[in-house]
């Protein structure tokens, strides 16, 4: 008989698991839900994130320069923390009627674990029901995100922004070995897209492509409206956040400089215009 993660109950309607693959999962109070945007999303009113840390654990992840807890930091991708209280904070939370708000800047919200918590279904049903709404930016690399369409649709102002970095399977794996293969994000685009969801694609960090033509026509087919695209964060600003070295070193190994990069995002633009920004809003 396979052995079974042990399930801990935090509130009648949230069941948290000890763990979730590799990743050991805790839960946490904590005084807000809402942090002030500011940086790469001061755009916004509002960052507001289900989890702390991700068992996704990218090898390039920026979110970890944001843990105060250097052993944690050094240990990213290892742990999660469900923060228990996230559904009482947003239903007391005034703020974010009609506010701007991103969801997921230092985590993924449709990481593994949401399929047990349902903590992010917990917190759009909430969102749904406010007057006025808030107005979402979600963003995820999971697949796990078409069981929420239902709830997306309830929303007037909703955008999805689905991470697709590369065209190449081979490549995620080595930058991104716990996510969920290239072709099943883009299948869930589509199913998004079908839906009537306005998805994003974020083409970000854009690691080494391919085929930048094929590429192109699958971004073209998947059916979202816009992608926009980035680089590696430098990082070499103080308080700025920056790309995990593990990533610099896989970059330096594929011959995958900032030369290339500005390569591929030219010949994508000529095969995709109007398409590609610089812009997640
Ligand atoms: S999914 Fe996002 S938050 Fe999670 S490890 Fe990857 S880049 Fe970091």
């Amino acid at each position: 008989m396979s052995a079974q993660p042990a399930l801990f109950e935090i509130e009648p309607s949230l069941r948290v698991p000890t763990r979730v693959g590799a990743s050991r999962v805790t839960a946490r109070r904590v005084k807000q839900i809402l942090t002030k945007a500011t940086g790469m999303v001061s755009g916004f009113d509002f960052t507001l994130n289900p989890y702390i840390g991700c068992s996704f654990g990218c090898a390039y992840c920026y979110a970890a320069f944001f843990q105060p807890d250097e052993a944690k930091a050094a240990d990213w991708g290892n742990w999660v923390e469900v923060k228990e209280n996230a559904v009482a904070l947003v239903s007391q939370e005034r703020r974010l009627a009609g506010a701007h708000v991103y969801v997921g800047s230092v985590t993924d919200p449709y990481q593994p674990l949401e399929k047990q918590t349902r903590l992010m279904r917990s917190l759009l049903e909430v969102m749904s029901e406010l007057g006025p709404q808030p107005r979402l930016v979600v963003q995820t690399r999971s697949p796990i995100a078409t069981r929420d369409i239902d709830l997306f649709q309830r929303f007037t102002h909703f955008k999805l922004n689905m991470s697709v970095t590369t065209d190449s399977d081979d490549v995620r794996k080595r930058y991104e070995p716990g996510c969920a293969s290239i072709e099943r994000r883009l299948a869930a685009v589509q199913r998004l897209s079908e839906a009537g969801i306005d998805v994003c694609l974020s083409l970000s960090p854009l690691l080494p492509v391919k085929d930048v033509e094929s590429f192109a026509e699958c971004i073209r087919a998947s059916g979202a409206r816009s992608a926009w695209v980035g680089y590696f964060h430098p990082g070499t600003r103080r308080f700025a956040s920056g790309t995990r070295p593990n990533a610099l070193t896989l970059a330096r190994e594929d011959g995958w400089g900032f030369e290339s990069y500005l390569d591929t995002v030219s010949q994508l633009r000529k095969l995709l215009p109007g398409m590609l920004t610089k812009s997640n809003d």
